[in-house]
């Protein structure tokens, strides 16, 4: 790549982890795409996964389900935040999925549909015990009366799991509510509970998917799909005592090397939390200082070339991984993920071959 910076995301490896997590759901596997695939590019990806015949993606917002729509993208899309009552025409317009929480919403998308002469679909949310969004799961069938006496076709129905990899406890008291709720309400829709956590200790039929798709769980056999390189745009020898970056804090001993990388946390790098990268040899190099908004510095054992190419994120679980950068950070790898830069170029490969260039 001929460039200073750079993303590469392996689609080799993203498709390994979908097959892998498909062979664990008894259903269908819904890939989550929201907040831009947690970073790693949801055009490209949506554009990947519905070649690939997947059925389906989410995104969180109408905003992203729009992007993808004026990318071209023509699949299923299910918007999994709750529908705005104010979006139903947008959501009808662009033909997302969208998820009704409330009658309002509800009204709304019936009502627009009716105006614009088009079909009001959704899915219907069901709380069964995260207490944020959907109906409460003892009113659901209720509810599904209520929504389809608008004119509404429901075609999928779904809750969210509070608590996998948390309190497995509480996992099943909320998968036997939304049992009783399948069961109230019969086999006529598509019922999807489990999201990456809930699907690897719990198992699962039909399931929503981000942090696993993306091997970010460590652990499992998944494996992350990411890279970020980097080439320094200055090498130079340090005297004893010179100090490096904001604040000084890196002082030298005298003798050793500093590269300059051209990229910081307005790229995604935890401040603090990143501590090494992977220099052209494999060997860890430790950063000197403090991570600027757009340079880091490395210390080198001895001098390279502009043209050394530097792993900044690396695509496993060890000290330049995502989420060995997230736990230094006490964080979770999520919020790590969705800060990962935009503006950087990136690389789509796959076996080796560039299957699309972003930037
Ligand atoms: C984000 C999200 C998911 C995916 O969660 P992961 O832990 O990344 O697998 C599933 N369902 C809903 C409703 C979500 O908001």
């Amino acid at each position: 790549m001929e460039a200073r910076a750079w993303m590469e995301v392996d689609l080799a490896a993203l498709w390994g982890n979908y097959l892998f997590l498909k062979g664990r759901a008894g259903g269908e596997v819904i890939p989550v795409l929201k907040a831009d695939a947690y970073g790693h590019g949801a055009l490209p990806l949506a554009r990947f996964l519905f070649q690939r015949g997947v059925r389906r993606v989410a995104v969180a917002t109408l905003a992203e389900g729009r992007a993808l729509r004026e990318g071209g993208v023509e699949g299923e899309v299910l918007l999994l935040g709750s529908l705005h009552p104010l979006e139903a025409e947008e959501a009808l317009r662009w033909g997302l999925t969208p998820t009704l929480s409330t009658l309002e919403a509800a009204r709304a998308l019936a009502e627009r549909a009716r105006a614009l002469g088009l079909l009001p679909r959704a899915h219907l949310k069901v709380d069964t015990g995260m207490n944020r969004v959907g109906f409460p799961w003892e009113e659901a069938a209720m509810a599904l009366k209520a929504v389809e006496a608008l004119g509404v076709r429901v075609e999928g129905v779904y809750s969210h799991l509070a608590t996998a990899g948390e309190d497995a406890a509480f996992v099943e008291v909320q998968k036997g509510r939304f049992l009783e709720v399948r069961r109230a309400l019969g086999e006529a829709y598509f019922y999807h509970l489990e999201n990456s956590y809930g699907l690897l200790l719990h198992g699962g039929e039909n399931v929503r998917v981000g942090l696993a798709l993306y091997g970010l769980v460590p652990g499992f056999g998944l494996r992350p799909v990411l890279r970020l390189l980097a080439r320094p745009t200055l090498v130079k020898r340090l005297k004893a005592g010179d100090r490096v970056g904001y604040g000084g804090e890196y002082v030298a001993r005298g003798g050793e090397w500093l590269a300059t990388l051209p990229v910081g946390y307005a790229d995604g790098l935890p401040r603090g939390a990143v501590r090494f990268v992977r220099g052209p040899g494999g060997g860890l190099h430790p950063v000197a200082g403090r991570i600027s908004m757009d340079q880091t510095t490395v210390a080198l054992p001895g001098p390279l070339g502009l043209e050394a190419v530097f792993e900044v994120l690396s695509p496993d679980f060890g000290p330049t991984g995502l989420v060995a950068w997230a736990e230094a950070r006490g964080t979770i790898p999520y919020e790590v993920a969705v800060h990962l830069s935009r503006r950087l170029p990136r690389l789509y490969l796959l076996e080796g071959e560039v299957w699309e260039r972003v930037g």
